[in-house]
């Protein structure tokens, strides 16, 4: 199975979808992949910095603009396959953009000043939602924007923020009103240079991804700066991860592709027994399971994205089944791939163990894998109760 592959996918596609996907995976193979991975903290945020040019330049971060989910995920595919570190940065522009792009207030300096700067890989985006105290329970956040006269400002602090003290703008979620949970949350453009605003300190992954913990000290944000109406920025980070939660399943499927890619090309060269370790029934049958695996989650991935794109109002259970199954079936393979490795799977060097690495953060970010279940059981038992 090559990476991007079209083919079972094509009843989700369109013609130019067909065309783009050759055409980012030949991108990716060509100009990312070549790229060794970033040695530690520092050269992985100096490398997102230049990847971030890199892709902007070439027009891949397009689709969020246009909001073509097919095409954002054919871009997540083939990036993720080459480089999470290339997917990362993707995603971030996605989400720190999203909520500009689709706040129901037309927001046209934000979207003069940052969305075009985002999309074009000029400036990077960061989406800071979760908080110490505040994981999947995001209704609970701390963090305050108080009215005062043309601004607000912003008081509390943020953790597990990708692109922390790098990003050139951080889309904010702050409560208004702290009394009214969920629908007292608002959502704001702090630019990085704000006074107030600080990158309090890095947090260290295993597999190369800049994330970090921000503070806000009476950090004034001009209320010209606010998306969306005044406590309608739940809504807006939920419509903005309903979105987004498909092309999160599409990474996982372009790095389970890589990683069956690798074990089949191995199962094939490597001779243990006198013969290809691909003529053992217990190799097939690992492989075939991967196949499995990876397809279904590629159709749960593209039915999600072809009925965003066909303008279906809510995509939430669509993009939790997609986003759950996708990611969990992802580690499964990748996890299979390692092991038809054998101890060259496990080596730092190895493709394999760079996936291994950074597939596993996939089933956490963007609501974990239990939240998406919660998501999936909500709806069927509210629909049951329709009946
Ligand atoms: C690599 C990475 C990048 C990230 N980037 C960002 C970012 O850019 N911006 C941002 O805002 N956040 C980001 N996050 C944070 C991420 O969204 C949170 O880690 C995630 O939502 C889970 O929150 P938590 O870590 O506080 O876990 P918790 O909410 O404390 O959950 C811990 C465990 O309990 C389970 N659990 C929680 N509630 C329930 C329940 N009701 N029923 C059953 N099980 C439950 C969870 O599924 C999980 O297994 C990132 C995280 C990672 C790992």
């Amino acid at each position: 199975m090559t990476i991007s592959d079209p083919r079972p996918i094509r009843a989700f596609l369109e013609e130019r979808h067909v065309a783009l996907a050759s055409e980012v995976a030949a991108f990716a193979s060509r100009e990312i992949a070549p790229r060794p991975e970033p040695r530690d903290d520092d050269s992985a945020r100096k490398d997102a910095r230049a990847l971030l040019s890199q892709v902007g330049a070439a027009g891949r971060l397009d689709p969020i603009r246009s909001q073509d989910w097919r095409a954002c995920c054919l871009t997540r595919e083939a990036l993720a396959a080459a480089s999470p570190l290339a997917d990362a940065v993707f995603a971030l522009q996605g989400l720190g953009t999203l909520p500009i792009l689709l706040s129901e207030e037309e927001n046209a300096p934000m979207r003069e000043r940052w969305a075009d700067a985002a999309i074009s890989g000029r400036a990077m985006a960061a989406f800071a939602m979760t908080e110490p105290e505040a994981g999947s329970d995001v209704a609970a956040m701390g963090t305050t924007a108080r009215r005062d006269g043309d601004s607000y400002r912003l008081n509390g602090a943020k953790t597990l923020i990708s692109n922390a003290g790098i990003a050139d703008f951080y889309t904010v979620f702050a409560s208004t009103d702290p009394k009214a949970g969920g629908k007292g949350i608002s959502c704001f453009v702090v630019p990085a240079d704000t006074p107030g605003f600080r990158f309090v300190r890095p947090q260290i992954l295993s597999a190369p991804h800049p994330l970090g913990e921000i503070a806000f000290a009476d950090c004034r944000v001009p209320a010209a700066n606010r998306l969306g109406e005044e406590g309608r920025g739940y809504a807006l980070g939920l419509r903005t991860l309903d979105r987004m939660r498909a092309t999160v399943g599409a990474a996982a499927c372009g790095m389970a592709a890589r990683a069956l890619a690798e074990a089949s090309t191995h199962a094939r060269t490597r001779r243990q027994f006198g013969k290809p370790l691909a003529e053992f029934q217990l190799i097939q049958e690992k492989l075939a399971r991967m196949a499995i695996d990876l397809t279904a989650a590629r159709l749960l991935v593209y039915r999600s994205a072809w009925e965003a794109d066909r303008g279906a109002p809510r995509v939430t259970l669509e993009a939790a089944m997609a986003k759950a199954f996708a990611t969990e079936a992802a580690q499964r393979i990748v996890d299979d791939a390692v092991q038809i490795l054998g101890g060259a799977g496990v080596l730092v060097s190895n493709p394999v163990d760079r996936l291994y690495r950074a597939v596993r953060a996939l089933r956490i970010y963007e609501g974990t894998t239990e939240i998406q279940h919660l998501v999936i059981a909500g709806q069927l038992l509210a629909q049951d109760l329709d009946r």
